[in-house]
């Protein structure tokens, strides 16, 4: 059900038998991204996972706020999509904690919200944040893609 869904909304299906010389220029982002998950639903893992890895990016799983914080303490990341209700810690107390790192080490680690309250306030509660963009769940191929293409642009 999962993958006939994702097959139906693929953005990059091509006709068979067509041979292309170049690639279509947004075929994939420009450049494989170290992407941290904090996601605590297995379901959500895969799903993004999925995707995520199928784009080209390595992909490291929290499976809260506060495994968040650590794996962000401990490795380098490009980008972070973020898991707003999560146990332990939530997705803007993880945030918050990270941010107030940034302010002490440098640096500015994109963090995209994955929200499933579709609420008006819910976006500005993300930005106020410090989180840089929000996507909605159930979350969908292209509206995932162009997040992180607006996070993370190819690089020149
Ligand atoms: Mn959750």
């Amino acid at each position: 059900m999962i993958g006939s869904i994702l097959t139906a909304a693929a953005g990059d299906i091509r006709p068979a038998g067509v041979t292309r010389r170049r690639p279509p220029v947004t075929a994939k982002p420009g450049r494989s991204l170290r992407v941290l998950l904090a996601e605590d639903s297995l379901l959500n893992q895969k799903l993004a996972i999925g995707l995520l890895t199928k784009w080209g990016h390595t992909v490291t799983v929290a499976n809260n706020g506060l495994e968040a914080v650590s794996a962000v303490a401990q490795q380098t990341f490009d980008l972070v999509l973020m898991d707003i209700q999560m146990p332990e810690m939530n997705g803007f107390e993880a945030t918050e904690v990270i941010r107030q790192q940034e302010c002490q080490g440098g640096g500015h680690l994109p963090i995209l919200a994955l929200t499933a309250r579709a609420l008006k306030g819910d976006r500005e509660r993300c930005l106020e944040a410090g989180m840089d963009g929000y996507v909605s769940k159930p979350i969908r191929q292209d509206e995932l893609y162009q997040a992180i293409l607006a996070c993370c642009p190819p690089k020149a």
